[in-house]
């Protein structure tokens, strides 16, 4: 049931029922019963008939629908301030999910003149031959002019640009204002991902109009050994570690050239399964590869296209037995009844699959996102389930579940990992302040 809120098409009588409101008041309201609506899967007009008839003026009605929105935080009898801004839902904007598990092949390649005899180049156009290919001069002059809207967001896997990036090839990290920095360098295999996670930050912050891939890794391996010894970089944030690897082939390249620096760590960090860039060449014991763990229930509801539970810690299994150390990061772990046995389940799955000594290091992050990329999951993924929580605007401006919620995940995900982890793995969380590690029992270990 997809449940769409225009105010120029108010269907739910707002103005009717609440004349004597002003805009903001009414905006305020038709957000608070149509999250309620879709939360209870019920109709905006049955939540609307359901406000006591003696709750006539502003302060009643909207207490009543915070109370019923927010009834754990109400419970707790958290004062609850935040904005609620307009319901601007436009069904054009779903994504479609009907794929089935395959990565859809590019309709374009564009390439750039400057990589057009490059190896990525020429394995792109073997392995897409129906793509059309088109040589451009350059991404950036390319791309001035188009449009990035949502639903050319979800049309991005049509058109594949290989380029030769120039600048960005490793940045530090861009932790949250006020979080505990993990001291993290990202490398920049590529900008964007075709899997689907509900809760993914690139769909509200990414404007490329297509997936973009650099051809010229040599000049991030150049970038990279004028680094210091004791770095730990890894890529992973502006897209999948390994879901092009088949195409990239960077997996093993990468390992080739980091096992000549040995205090230098570098982590993979995907959804996927692909891992035989990584079986293909000797494993270094400076090379982690790392899985994003969520119970299956998750993965089916909020990351889709993804290699299930079952298959990523089999390849997980298998990067071990190789020789590669592994990573895990519970993150972002999502609250809903009954997730304390799912994601301690989740653990003792982990450790029952991986040998605790092969660990390097497990994150653990909870949910969260900007209000922007709120309004892009409510239009992309309609049926999105992450959104009916009780998400509140914390100190770095993003919406987070409350600080007792999060405290909880932290106090008994350490204790389940903490009974089964080796003494050599580091635990940490991730994008969380120092009091929070300090109320959850973290130690700050980077
Ligand atoms: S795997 Fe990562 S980058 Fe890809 S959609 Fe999911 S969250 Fe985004």
């Amino acid at each position: 049931m997809t449940l769409v809120y225009c105010p120029s098409r108010d269907r739910m009588g707002i103005p009717e029922r609440f004349a004597g409101f002003g805009p903001n008041k009414r905006q305020e309201i038709a957000r608070l019963v149509v999250e309620i609506a879709k939360r209870d899967r019920l109709t905006p007009v049955t939540v609307l008939e359901c406000i006591p008839a003696g709750c006539k003026a502003y302060p009643a009605v909207k207490a009543h629908l915070l109370a019923r929105r927010f009834p754990e935080a109400s419970r707790r009898g958290d004062k609850i301030s935040e904005a609620f801004p307009a319901v601007e839902i436009d069904p054009a904007c779903a994504m479609p999910l009907g794929r089935g598990e395959n990565i859809p092949a590019p309709r374009m390649i564009y390439v750039e003149e400057a990589v057009k005899n490059s190896a990525l180049a020429r394995r792109a156009t073997q392995k897409f031959p129906d793509a059309r290919v088109s040589l451009i001069a350059d991404y950036k002059t390319h791309t001035r002019r188009q449009a990035f809207d949502i639903p050319a967001y979800n049309r991005r896997t049509q058109d594949l640009f290989i380029i030769r990036e120039q600048y960005d090839h490793f940045k530090p990290c861009p932790c949250s204002p006020g979080v505990v920095p993990c001291g993290y360098h990202n490398a920049n295999l590529g900008f964007g991902c075709p899997f689907e996670c509900t809760y993914c930050f690139l769909q509200s912050y990414a404007n490329a109009p297509g997936i973009v891939i650099p051809a010229n890794i040599e000049d991030l391996f150049h970038t990279f050994d004028g680094y210091q010894d004791g770095v730990r970089v890894g890529s992973g944030e502006t897209t999948d570690s390994l879901v092009f690897d088949g195409l990239t082939g960077f997996a093993g390249d990468i390992v080739e050239h980091f096992r000549a620096f040995p205090r230098r760590v570098f982590e993979f960090k995907t959804k996927s399964t692909n891992v035989a860039g990584l079986l293909a060449v000797k494993a270094s014991s400076n090379i982690v590869v790392g899985w994003s763990l969520n119970p299956q229930k998750v993965i089916d509801a909020e990351e889709h296209f993804t290699a299930s539970l079952a298959g990523r810690l089999e390849a997980a299994a298998r990067c071990a037995a190789h020789g590669y150390r592994t990573a895990f990061h519970f993150d972002p772990v999502i609250y809903f009844p009954g997730w304390e046995g799912a994601y301690e389940g989740v653990v003792q799955q982990l450790f029952r699959a991986v040998p605790a000594q092969s660990i390097a290091w497990i994150s653990v992050g909870t949910l969260r996102m900007t209000p922007s990329q709120k309004k892009v999951i409510e239009n992309r993924f309609p049926e999105n389930t992450i959104l009916d929580a009780e998400l509140f605007t914390a100190a770095d401006g993003k919406l987070r579940y409350a600080p007792a919620v999060r405290r909880e995940i932290y106090r008994a995900m350490l204790a389940w990992i903490g009974r089964v982890a080796a003494p050599s793995t580091k635990v940490y969380l991730c994008m969380e302040t120092a009091s929070m590690w300090k109320e959850a029992g973290a130690r700050v270990i980077w």
